[in-house]
């Protein structure tokens, strides 16, 4: 334990920051020799190469491109996946060639639909080994937003409509088609039917994602812990994050009411 806990960083004060109030710095857990693996290295699933094309906005030869599975709180967030299991540096060079084209082509789709004033293209992997990208579009107008805090105020912001999420991933996949492979975005739903008649429809869809990640932050891609934390090694002297991990499941189950 720490006489003195390290002071809060200047950042907390930057009008950027989600949060306000008293803030303190956690305690470090120990680092651990080995790490654990992550989603598809060693025996653990690998849920890109598990997934259908369905599952995808757009899909081409050597690349797809998905979403979260319901609107989250910024106009646009998209995933790219290489079809190939590697993860960054293992890419042989016509796929990195080829990450470079479809980066700028994705920025540019994004970054034409209303309302979007920057993209934003992170890559962790920290969760999963299947190379992944994140393009998460920043509101126009919402200069609190700008920056590295960007994939917190995801989950924080009100969802936007399912109308215009839908009619955003339509947009972006026909951009993307123009260049080739499939789109497969549905296009937002009509209005004209009676909502009784509709009101049945999505309930499939929002069940099914129920256990889902709903945003960036709590992406099952980016959650470095393993799901099944039954290894004893990594329990030691971690108290902190098994109650972590108790706490993450709480916020998506509070998103997903
Ligand atoms: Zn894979």
């Amino acid at each position: 334990m720490q006489d003195t806990p390290p002071s809060v960083p200047d950042f907390t004060q930057w009008p950027s920051f989600p949060f306000e109030g008293d803030l303190r710095v956690k305690q470090l857990d120990e680092p651990v020799p080995v790490e654990p693996p992550r989603r598809g290295e060693e025996d653990r699933e690998c849920t890109a190469c598990n997934a259908q094309d369905e599952a995808y906005i757009w899909v081409g030869e050597r690349w797809r491109v998905r979403t979260m599975d319901r609107p989250t709180g910024l106009p646009m967030v998209l995933i790219l996946e290489s079809r190939s299991h590697l993860d960054l540096g293992d890419l042989p060079n016509l796929l990195a060639a080829e990450l470079g084209v479809m980066t700028v082509r994705l920025e540019r789709a994004i970054r034409s639909l209303d309302g979007v004033a920057r993209v934003h293209v992170n890559r962790w992997g920290d969760g999963s080994a299947h190379l992944h990208m994140w393009f998460l579009a920043r509101p126009y107008g919402r200069l609190q937003l700008r920056g590295t805090f960007l994939s917190l105020w995801d989950s924080i912001l009100p969802p936007i409509s399912e109308a215009r999420w839908r009619e955003n991933l339509a947009m972006v996949a026909a951009w993307l088609a123009e260049f080739g492979g499939r789109p497969l975005a549905e296009p937002p739903r009509i209005q004209w039917q009676a909502p009784s008649s509709l009101s049945a429809v999505p309930a499939p869809d929002a069940a099914a994602g129920e256990e889902e990640a709903v945003s960036v932050i709590e992406a099952a891609e980016e959650i470095p812990e393993p799901e099944s934390g039954t290894d004893e090694d990594l329990k030691s002297g971690a108290d902190e994050k098994s109650e972590s991990g108790a706490d993450e499941k709480s916020e998506s189950g509070s998103h997903a009411s």
